[in-house]
């Protein structure tokens, strides 16, 4: 992956793909200091880029340091690489972390680093098993208390546990994992937050202990415009049964319908369907609904 054509920015310049390298002896790599995004163009325009640059400030704040370069200037460097990657449809990760000037535990003086990289991903899922709802495992691992983990930070080093229960999930079979948080009530995938569909209503979790995505919001939001009723609320394993739709949705996994949870059996209908088709409209310029 790191031998492409094309452009990274890093610090400031664009770089050849193949020379964006970093030393051994990088902070972020060794203690986890690094804060990252993920976000998606469609047709030319990335999707909510000023809120993602405020979620990357934000994160790093939160891990202590600050990104030297304002929201102004790395969205910006966003659209500049997306023009420069010469493509419409992408992702785009930046992500910024603690330098190699020092080793240890403490690195209050290391440079702070950016760099944003940009590729075509067109679907996080195997799109044949996306259209028919994946299967999730449910994880192991359980979110940490916000007293034991930065949750609200998209930090690097809580990714841990996400890549473990991915890995577990898919030896056994399974597209990803359901996560439970360190209560035992239902969180999240391992990379997107989660919907279930009962009576007309959608239930989700209340985003307490991780990420309040900004497709969460967006999802949010178009079900309201559809007059669809949105019940934020303690969701636990046990009531799994009684749903009958589930879907799960972030910015690389867009909405993706669920078939199965462990024991539990889904049935993407018209909820599903309905949301999937007014995410895909409201990410595209030339196809978002003007906002009520
Ligand atoms: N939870 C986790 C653990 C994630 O990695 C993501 C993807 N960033 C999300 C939720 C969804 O966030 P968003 O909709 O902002 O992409």
């Amino acid at each position: 992956f790191d031998q492409q054509d094309g452009y990274i920015w890093f610090n400031g310049e664009f770089v050849q793909w193949a020379d964006a390298k970093v030393h051994v002896l990088t902070h972020g790599l060794h203690y986890a200091s690094a804060v990252f995004e993920g976000e998606r163009a469609y047709d030319g325009e990335i999707f909510k880029l000023t809120e993602h640059t405020e979620r990357l400030h934000e994160s790093a704040r939160i891990l202590g340091f600050k990104i030297p370069y304002s929201v102004e200037e790395i969205d910006e460097a966003c659209r500049q690489l997306l023009a420069k990657q010469g493509m419409k449809d992408a992702y785009v990760r930046p992500i910024a972390w603690r330098g190699s000037e020092s080793m240890g535990v403490s690195a209050q003086n290391n440079r702070i680093n950016l760099a944003i990289a940009i590729w075509e991903w067109p679907s996080y899922f195997d799109p044949e098993q996306k259209l028919k709802g994946i299967r999730l495992d449910i994880a192991e691992y359980r979110r940490p208390d916000p007293r034991t983990a930065p949750s609200k930070s998209k930090a690097a080093g809580l990714y841990m546990i996400c890549t473990l229960s991915k890995h577990a999930a898919e030896a056994k079979g399974y597209a990803d994992a359901m996560m439970l948080d360190w209560r035992g009530q239902v969180a999240e995938a391992t990379g997107a937050n989660i919907f279930f569909v009962k009576d007309g209503k959608l239930h989700t979790p209340t985003p307490d202990c991780f990420l309040n995505g900004i497709t969460r919001q967006t999802i949010i939001d178009l079900a309201k415009r559809r007059g669809i009723e949105v019940v934020e609320r303690v969701i636990m394993p046990e009531e799994l049964e009684g749903f009958e739709q589930c879907f799960i949705c972030g910015t690389a996994a867009e909405v993706t319908p669920v078939a199965e949870i462990g024991p539990y059996s889904f049935k993407p209908a018209e909820i599903t369907k309905v949301l999937m088709e007014d995410y895909s409209n409201e990410v595209r310029p030339g196809l978002r609904a003007a906002a009520e």
